[in-house]
């Protein structure tokens, strides 16, 4: 298409054996953040080589979930990722001040993913994944042009509002020429009471709609937002609760 006729300037380091999973939402708000980065810690815990790029440039929220706060070290042309044990990550966060908004324009945005995908030290990565910014914006378009191979996992939560806007995430992804693979539900319950809070059953109709597998459903666990907020993986901060358990089972069904 002609999107993707662009050739990238710099060279991709990605090594063509890694797999790109992009996590993306029609919307922001559904835990796509949450579920990226506890999906990172969880595959890295069965040791798999793991990175993760953080490209929402609206939310930049893994290095905070993850607890890392060291900052990437520039040696010689390269950018060296800080890391959580063996799980390597950049975010678009690192280079902002946070007290300055920044106006994204397209091709500012495309550089400076370029530059994540080309001059970052990632090594040799068995998976890369990408939280992708909510919507079907300019990110996707370069990510479609970096990485065509991409695959893409769409987060929703059961309510049928997320569900169409989640359509359209899906339908970006395919224009861009990636692969969708996946819709994981967050929120589909709660735990305790199993209290369908955002309704039920908007998981599998997106999947159902856009011809793929329920790769997973997420409760709505407070655990889970806790530690997130500490820094921590829930697996770590809380191994036996519904959540580590739900995360689990997803990092065993996206391995
Ligand atoms: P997004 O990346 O889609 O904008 P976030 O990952 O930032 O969303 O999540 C939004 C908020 O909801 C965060 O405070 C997060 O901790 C919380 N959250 C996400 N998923 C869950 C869940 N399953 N249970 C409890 N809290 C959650």
């Amino acid at each position: 298409s002609r999107l993707r006729g662009g050739r990238p300037e710099k060279t991709i380091s990605i090594d063509a054996a890694t797999r790109v999973l992009a996590v993306a939402s029609g919307k922001g708000g559904v835990g796509k953040s949450t579920l990226t980065a506890n999906l990172a810690a969880a595959l890295a815990a069965r040791g798999e080589r793991v990175g993760v790029l953080d490209a929402d440039v609206y939310g930049h929220s893994i290095p905070h979930m993850l607890g890392v706060h060291q900052r990437p070290v520039v040696v010689d042309t390269m950018i060296v990722p800080p890391v959580r044990g063996t799980l390597k990550l950049m975010s678009i966060g690192f280079f902002l001040d946070e007290n300055s908004p920044v106006m994204w324009r397209g091709p500012m945005l495309h550089r400076a993913l370029e530059q994540f995908l080309s001059d970052v030290h990632w090594g040799e990565l068995e998976t890369l994944l990408v939280d992708m910014p909510p919507g079907t914006g300019d990110v996707a378009i370069s990510l479609g042009q970096l990485l065509p191979r991409a695959e893409v996992v769409i987060v929703t939560t059961p309510q049928a509002a997320a569900q169409e806007v989640a359509v359209r995430a899906a339908q970006m992804a395919q224009k861009v020429g990636m692969r969708t693979v996946g819709v994981v539900e967050n929120m589909s319950y709660l735990v305790g009471s199993g209290q369908e809070i955002f309704g039920s059953g908007g998981g599998q109709r997106l999947a159902d709609e856009i011809g793929v597998p329920l790769l997973g459903s997420i409760p709505l666990d407070p655990v889970l937002r806790e530690a997130a907020d500490a820094g921590t993986p829930v697996f770590e901060a809380a191994p036996d609760s519904e959540a580590a358990a739900a995360i689990a089972a997803l990092a065993e069904r996206v391995q």
